[in-house]
């Protein structure tokens, strides 16, 4: 009971000097501003911040008095990046002997350690929000990461988070483990319509602010030279986590790589297909015309594709193949890298804008997939992903141009997240 008085009557102090006092302002003098709707960059922009939001961007403009100025005059801002397929709570799994030693090996607080590592990684490569698709066995974990950064504990993105994802019963690691011993599983375990329902139900309760499923698995090429894979639910299974999430309130997202995988995730009414290596004509025409978008995780492919062997190089070609197709057909896509699927340490996920552009994406399209289309995809477009007056002051800085050269995307060097400067290499 003392602990909770002297609480109280620090939160009405607290509450009372701020009142009595003009709210501080910060204004953001910027060299060139990519404001995230605009064609073009805005020279000399002024950005006025109050709060965590933004409260007026203008061409030229005075400062207002008493503001404090943050000099970016040399340099370009942009929108906060997003990064909409994460794992926080994975390190890179190449191949699945890694993947089993993380479940196997490390506790879930150990994991969780590191997960916050890995935020903080984010942040710093100028990632102000990320969308995190499954802890990977790590249970609920991503809801206490999410939580102690909104806390202000630990410094990372703002987040979004699924929990555990689903797959239906021994259609996902770990396997091949004696019946004898009870293993960790990467998802939940999920079967039949009144199980897929359930399974929803907890994990919303538990915090998951998206659902997401496992569509597919065993990923090969046939004579048709389509894509193909074993689809891991029945359609009555798969129509059951959509609607129920959608019931609630809930986004659902589909890990479907090959074109049986993403037409079975489609049928279900999914919001948003992750990877969707094979994507046929007709699959993209149908996502272009129902609005859902495709997450491509190149980033991710091709990474592990040497590693892997197999097919996985075939397919990330294929994937080449197909992005210039999605784009000239109108298909929303989202910026999303799978980083977790490769160790934080060893990539900076802004890699995936570079490929968007090698791809056949101009730099601004490229931009506005991990920035205002993300924010779309979040549901967050009133508050995120442009530079705009009313949204929250997530922006970043680089010192080049990456109009002329994308790879400036991964030299980030100054990271605002709510008003708070982060980062800030251009003193
Ligand atoms: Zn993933």
């Amino acid at each position: 009971m003392r602990h909770i008085c002297v609480a109280l009557t620090m939160t009405f102090f607290l509450g009372a000097v701020s009142a009595a006092q003009t709210p501080h302002q910060i204004a953001i003098r910027a060299g060139k501003l990519i404001d995230g709707k605009s064609e073009k960059p805005i020279e000399n922009a002024l950005i006025v911040i109050e709060g965590d939001k933004i409260l007026s961007v203008t061409s030229g403009g005075t400062v207002p008095a008493g503001a404090e100025v943050i000099d970016l005059s040399k340099a370009t801002v942009l929108p906060g990046f997003m990064d909409v397929h994460t794992h926080v709570l994975l390190q890179g799994d190449i191949t699945s002997e890694e993947y089993d030693a993380q479940l196997l090996k490390e506790s879930i607080p150990y994991r969780a350690i590191l997960a916050a590592r890995n935020a903080h990684i984010a942040l710093s490569h100028g990632f102000t929000t990320i969308r995190d698709l499954e802890t990977e066995g790590a249970m609920y974990a991503d809801v206490d990461v999410k939580m102690a950064i909104a806390n202000g504990e630990v410094p990372g993105p703002r987040m979004q988070v699924a929990t555990r994802a689903m797959a239906p019963t021994g259609m996902y690691p770990l396997l091949g483990y004696s019946w004898e011993l009870k293993v960790p599983t990467g998802v939940q375990y999920v079967d039949g319509t009144d199980g897929a329902r359930k399974a929803v139900r907890e994990q919303a309760m538990y915090g998951a602010d998206w659902i997401k499923y496992y569509s597919d698995r065993r990923y090969h090429f046939e004579a048709d030279g389509v894509l193909h894979s074993m689809v891991n639910f029945t359609d009555e299974e798969a129509k059951a986590i959509v609607d129920e999430a959608h019931r609630i309130g809930k986004k659902v997202a589909a890990h479907a790589i090959g074109s049986d995988g993403i037409a079975a995730a489609l049928r279900a009414g999914v919001d948003t297909i992750e990877h969707g290596d094979g994507l046929t004509d007709a699959l993209m025409d149908e996502m272009a015309q129902r609005g859902i978008y495709w997450v491509p995780t190149i980033t991710v492919g091709m990474y592990v594709a040497p590693g892997r062997g197999g097919n996985w190089q075939r397919m990330a070609d294929l994937q080449r193949e197909n992005f210039p197709k999605a784009v000239k057909k109108g298909v929303k896509i989202a910026l999303g890298t799978d980083a977790g699927g490769f160790d934080w340490k060893v990539l900076n996920e802004a890699k995936e804008f570079e490929y968007y552009v090698q791809y056949g994406m101009t730099p601004m399209q490229a931009i506005r997939t991990g920035t205002s289309t993300a924010a779309e995809l979040l549901g967050w477009s009133d508050k995120a992903g442009t530079i705009e007056a009313g949204k929250w002051a997530d922006l970043v800085a680089l010192s080049g141009d990456p109009l002329k050269d994308i790879k400036e995307v991964e030299n980030v060097k100054f990271v605002m997240k709510g008003g708070v400067v982060y980062k800030n290499e251009l003193r």
